[in-house]
């Protein structure tokens, strides 16, 4: 494995003495070229995290390196400017009175004009901008606009490059193809990247590794598919999507639960807290020779490729999201079965209510 490019180890930061740290002793790496990504819910740190990073806000205690350098930790922390860190924010920031070509060269003005023709055309080429170089910036969608950011970014050459929440202020559609054109860019130049986001999908999409926060604390280090298959609490299951909560009685990797006995991801004895996402339930037809009660379909939303279905039992209610084969009505009864092991998490089990997920607005009526 490669040295991190970027180490951030017990990073913490208090605004408020009477209050618990905003940043509370959290650690993270960052390899080469990765895209990272801290995702966690408005409030839980993540901004001040990547301003301390970035060296636009102190920090109470902790260490940042990166290449091997120290930014942070001995008392004497290296002035922003001069840490190799190029940053895009939400609100792009460009200069309104100036061409595209001025934004971007706009940090290079020290270097020979020849220099930094050079650097910005090949910077606005890589973003695929470089027909708009004479643009203002008003002449420009909100995705160009953010693309010049990032090339303004890159101009520079930084070792390391910050983008906060920076496809927020794009509509949906707009947002979805920005993000994947500056992923393939990022990629191909080999960025090393630290994306803040509270928007899951986006966290998941685009970066390699994420970290989810809650109340400026690390809850969970993983690539998208471990924090999202294997979430090590209640509050990364719910926060990364939605998803069925059980309590259980487990003897090894089986548990006994309300849906009889299910697999588990790891083999524990006692009483657990277990996670199992809609997608990883499915419906059968119950009929008089099943040994269990059925449930009631009470919702049903058709979603062309797939399909939510709400069912109630006597005890509570159970999302479940199949494929578009697996059809019942609104009123037919089911059984409901798992097709993945249910996921333990750590909370203990009486410390989170056991619960239905939140009503999806297109099922509430049994539509
Ligand atoms: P958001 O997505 O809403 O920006 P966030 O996860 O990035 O949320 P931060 O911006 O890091 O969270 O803020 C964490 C907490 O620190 C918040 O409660 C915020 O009010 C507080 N905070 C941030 N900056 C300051 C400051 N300069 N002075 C006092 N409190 C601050």
């Amino acid at each position: 494995m490669m040295a991190p490019l970027l180490e951030v180890n017990n990073l913490t930061k208090r605004f408020d003495r009477r209050l618990p740290p905003v940043v509370n002793d959290v650690s993270f790496a960052i390899e080469p070229g990765e895209i990272f990504a801290l995702l966690g819910p408005s409030g839980c740190g993540k901004t001040t995290s990547l301003r301390m990073v970035a060296g636009l806000e102190s920090v109470d205690s902790g260490r940042i390196r990166m290449g091997g350098i120290l930014l942070e930790g001995n008392g004497k922390p290296v002035p922003a400017e001069n840490r190799g860190i190029g940053f895009v924010f939400q609100d792009y920031a460009l200069f309104p009175h100036m061409t595209v070509n001025r934004n971007v060269g706009f940090g290079l003005r020290r270097l020979p004009r020849d220099e930094r023709r050079r650097k910005v055309r090949r910077a606005l080429d890589l973003v695929g901008l470089k027909a708009s170089a004479e643009a203002m910036p008003f002449e420009l969608s909100g995705g160009q606009q953010q693309r010049v950011a990032l090339a303004r970014a890159l101009v520079a050459e930084p070792k390391l490059i910050l983008l906060d929440e920076p496809f927020s202020n794009l509509d949906a559609v707009l947002r979805e193809t920005t993000r994947v054109e500056v992923r393939n860019l990022l990629k191909s130049t080999g960025m090393t990247t630290l994306l803040v986001t509270h928007d899951q999908e986006e966290a998941l999409s685009f970066a390699d590794r994420l970290v989810v926060m809650n109340e400026g604390r690390i809850e969970q280090t993983g690539t998208p598919e471990e924090v999202y298959n294997r979430p090590r609490t209640a509050f990364v299951s719910r926060f990364l999507g939605r998803t069925n909560l059980i309590d259980g009685e487990a003897r090894g990797c089986m548990a006994e639960t309300v849906l009889g006995r299910i697999r588990l991801d790891r083999t524990i004895w006692g009483r657990v807290l277990v996670s199992l996402r809609p997608e990883h339930l499915t419906l059968r037809p119950w009929d008089e020779r099943a040994n269990r009660p059925p449930g009631v379909i009470v919702g049903r939303a058709f979603k062309g490729h797939d399909i939510t279905y709400r069912i109630r039992f006597p005890d509570r209610e159970w999302l479940v999201h199949t494929d578009n084969r697996t059809q019942f009505q609104t009123g037919d009864r089911a059984l409901l079965a798992a097709l993945e092991p249910g996921v333990v998490l750590d909370d203990p089990p009486d410390s989170v209510a056991v619960s239905t997920p939140p009503e999806p607005a297109e099922i509430a009526a049994g539509a």
